[in-house]
């Protein structure tokens, strides 16, 4: 259980250096609490404490005097909460957001999140709800003003720049950094520049998205192996050919621009017309689509759908479809009893 206590307007003394405590002060003050400072256990002799003081945070700086002036603070009734110190060196978390909502972060996530001094997002991680997460400060390296991306050069010699500056770095993605995102890229970058780089996996929209629209990747007796492709660029026709020879599920992200290119491609490669496909935009979000058609009329059911959009091809689809309507069905005997109830 976390208890939280409203710090607005509060005086809290946070006692420790620059560095370790930098990370309490920002975390205390975005709390709304008047930050009082005290860098070394000497000054602490010299100053005199506010009147109202309703918080002393000791930060684990490795100062040996400190416990003189903490005991004092005890015995003057104020309560001292001990805080963890911030790391001297910087350091770079790559961490997978997962699909679009905080709460398919994973608890390493949160807690790389909450600990960051500088965050660097994507727009397909849940960034909406970022300053709820962390006191770092956010910058969006999915759009500019002007609405260009950030290069991904420009994107590795920030975040690289920061974590020498001595900053904790969170290089926030959309789903798993892994899987079609750049994630090996970035931490090569880190090892070159001597960073220290670790990564935290995140839910991927390859199996969350279909998840959303009730589609399971995998059903027993109906397939048992799943393949997550890239639509970026279309495939070649060896690549159709392997992927309908296959017989199991296929998932596609970033296909939107090439669907036709896919469609037409599995079916010169002898994938069956009424192939089930469903095409699930925006998933975890607002506004959040599913659109079911088959290989053979997919192009034109989809004609109106847009990035970010999770394809899948294969007969599980109708198990999310055979799964409706069984809620369905059970939404129906729900009516029924409560009519015989009622009469
Ligand atoms: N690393 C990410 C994928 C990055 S590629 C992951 O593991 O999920 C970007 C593609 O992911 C999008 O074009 C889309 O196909 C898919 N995607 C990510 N989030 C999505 C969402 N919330 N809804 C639908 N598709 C999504």
């Amino acid at each position: 259980m976390q208890l939280s206590i409203d710090l607005t307007g509060r005086d809290v003394l946070v006692a420790g250096s620059a560095t370790a405590a930098r990370q309490a002060v920002r975390r205390y003050e975005a709390a709304g609490a008047v930050v009082h400072r005290l860098e070394t256990p000497h000054s602490a002799t010299l100053t005199r404490l506010p009147e109202e003081l309703f918080l002393v945070a000791a930060v684990a700086d490795g100062q040996p005097g400190w416990v003189t002036f903490l005991d004092r603070c005890r015995e003057a009734g104020i309560p001292v909460a001990a805080e963890p110190a911030a790391g001297s060196a910087g350091h770079v978390t790559l961490v997978g957001g997962g699909p679009g909502t905080s709460d398919l972060l994973t608890v390493a996530a949160v807690k790389a999140l909450r600990d960051a001094d500088v965050v660097f997002y994507d727009r397909l991680a849940p960034y909406q709800e970022l300053p709820l997460l962390t006191s770092a400060k956010l910058v969006d390296v999915g759009k500019k003003p002007g609405h260009h991306k950030v290069s991904q050069a420009d994107i590795e010699k920030l975040m690289v720049e920061s974590a020498l500056a001595g900053n904790n770095v969170v290089r926030l993605k959309g789903g798993d950094p892994y899987v079609f995102g750049r994630g090996g890229e970035e931490v090569a970058a880190c090892v070159a520049a001597g960073v220290k780089v670790q990564v935290v996996s995140g839910v991927t929209s390859a199996i969350s998205v279909p998840a959303a629209a009730g589609i399971p990747v995998t059903h027993r007796e109906v397939s048992h192996l799943f393949t997550v492709v890239s639509g970026h660029a279309p495939l070649t026709e060896k690549e159709h050919e392997h992927l309908a020879g296959l017989g199991g599920t296929i998932v596609v992200l970033m296909g939107i621009g090439t669907l036709h290119q896919l469609a037409a491609g599995l079916r010169r490669a002898g994938m069956r017309p009424d192939m089930p496909m469903a095409v699930v935009e925006r998933g975890y979000r607002p506004g959040q689509r599913t659109t079911i058609a088959d290989l053979g009329t997919i192009t034109s059911a989809a004609a109106g759908c847009s990035n970010p959009a999770v394809l899948v091809i294969g007969e599980v689809v109708r198990v999310a479809e055979a799964n409706r309507q069984h809620v369905g069905a059970a939404a129906d005997l729900d009516r029924l009893a409560a009519s015989l109830l009622g009469s």
